[in-house]
């Protein structure tokens, strides 16, 4: 498609968008008044309008039932965790018995290593990505330590190459190989969040486990954002925060997904808890834990209703649009708004450099842009202006035009604003 960079063009895309309507399910935070360009959906998406009404819903059953209401709220609470599974399998391409949610994102990462990551004298080594979410290499190195092994030794980082912004599958796979027969799991961020790189989850996968290896993937920045498919590519577990793509409120809960293959089996250790005990028997308060037959076997305590209540309304307003709408209008109000860094980049002589992977295969919501010879100020004016952006050091911005709230008309916006912003220094 020929792009234009006029308001006139961007409203044409606009009255095409099929999802435009749900720009209006959201609220948007105002600067002066006005709805901000909200660009930082892969961070904390906005708040869903019916978000509310769910959790009222739940302070209503609360005041109105008391302790009651486990049972008899219009959705119980004792197993309200339980509807989000055929929902959230649907998103990350799983059976409904295999993708749970409870807890948060790192506190499941830990969980799920007492079962993935089970170190031995010959195969204890974990490979990563370099420079993966600070939070992923805290708990990748204490889980190392904890189990008596030295993270410089036990920890493997697949590195890009020298004068690149992206790594390349050939090089982890080639990683997994030479680790070989000491790699005891491979975990990797699905969608780097720095870079917006999407990995081949497919191939690394398969590679892992030709190597006798667990692997394990950490969705925060892939959930909601990329179609996955987890049990076709035979992932063994993942884990992922709600509260970025997926719009659930700050902090909120985790999606996490086991592989069918692990529900049943009796030596798997785990970290368990009454909510993970065979639901029919729970409330027996029996001294034996008998493992739901199912990811829920891996809840631990009761789940937080409050919480999850936003979640599920999130939730249902995926169900309804699906991921692959998400999917086309995402890759095409992303290529927009890289046509309009373009056009901007000429008009101010500036060196933009986006340091996302430009073919459609490797990245999606996310671009990252070096902005060479600009300096926080600038991010700052955009800010003033309207815009929210993530900054990180020493100049890179990073723009997530989330396709469920933003327009087209706002990546031309933010064009206008961005070269006003140049210019005036
Ligand atoms: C956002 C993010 C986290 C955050 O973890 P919490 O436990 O939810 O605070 C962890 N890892 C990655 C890769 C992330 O992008």
């Amino acid at each position: 498609m020929q792009f234009e960079n006029s308001r006139e063009f961007a409203r044409d895309l606009d009255k095409q968008d099929k999802l435009a309507k749900y720009r209006d399910e959201f609220i948007f935070p105002k600067v002066k008044g006005k709805d901000v360009i909200y660009f930082v959906g892969n961070s904390l998406g906005l708040q869903p309008k019916r978000a509310r009404k769910y959790v009222d819903e739940v302070m209503k059953d609360w005041a109105e039932l008391g302790v009651e209401g486990h049972f008899h709220a219009e959705k119980a609470w004792w197993d309200y965790h339980e509807r989000f599974s055929e929902k959230l399998s649907k998103i990350v391409g799983a059976q409904p018995s295999e993708v749970t949610v409870m807890n948060t994102l790192t506190v499941n990462l830990h969980l799920l290593m007492v079962s993935f990551y089970r170190p031995t004298e010959n195969r204890y080594k974990i490979i990563c990505e370099e420079k993966a979410f600070p939070s992923d290499q805290y708990m990748i190195s204490s889980q190392v330590r904890f189990h008596g092994y030295d993270p410089s030794e036990a920890i493997v980082e697949i590195k890009k190459r020298e004068g690149e912004q992206n790594f390349r599958t050939e090089d982890i796979l080639a990683k997994i190989e030479e680790v070989g027969e000491e790699c005891a799991l491979v975990l990797i961020g699905g969608v780097n969040y720095y870079t917006g790189q999407v990995f081949d989850m497919e191939k690394v996968t398969k590679k892992g486990h030709e190597v006798g290896a667990f692997v394990g993937w950490d969705l925060a920045h892939a959930a909601g954002n990329i179609e996955l498919k987890l049990s076709e590519w035979n992932v063994d577990f993942a884990a992922w925060c709600s509260y970025k793509y997926m719009n659930s409120g700050p902090g909120n809960a985790s999606g996490c997904f086991i592989n069918k293959r692990y529900h049943n089996k009796k030596d798997i250790p785990r970290f368990e808890g009454w909510w993970g005990h065979n639901k029919a028997r729970r409330f027996l308060m029996e001294p034996e834990f008998q493992p739901e037959p199912s990811a829920n076997a891996w809840q631990v305590s009761n789940a937080p209703i409050l919480a999850l209540a936003p979640y599920l309304a999130s939730l249902e307003m995926f169900d309804e649009v699906g991921m692959p709408a998400l999917v086309e209008k995402r890759n095409k109000i992303v290529a927009y708004l890289e046509f309009i860094l373009h056009e901007i980049d000429k008009e101010v002589e500036s060196t933009f450099e986006i340091i996302t992977p430009a073919n459609q295969r490797e990245r999606a919501t996310q671009l990252s842009v070096f902005l060479h010879g600009e300096g926080k100020e600038l991010f700052k004016y955009l800010m003033d202006n309207g815009v929210i952006t993530d900054w990180r050091e020493p100049n890179v911005i990073r723009l997530a035009p989330a396709p469920f709230y933003c327009s087209f008309e706002d990546m031309y916006e933010f064009g206008q604003i961005l070269k006003k912003g140049i210019l005036k220094h």
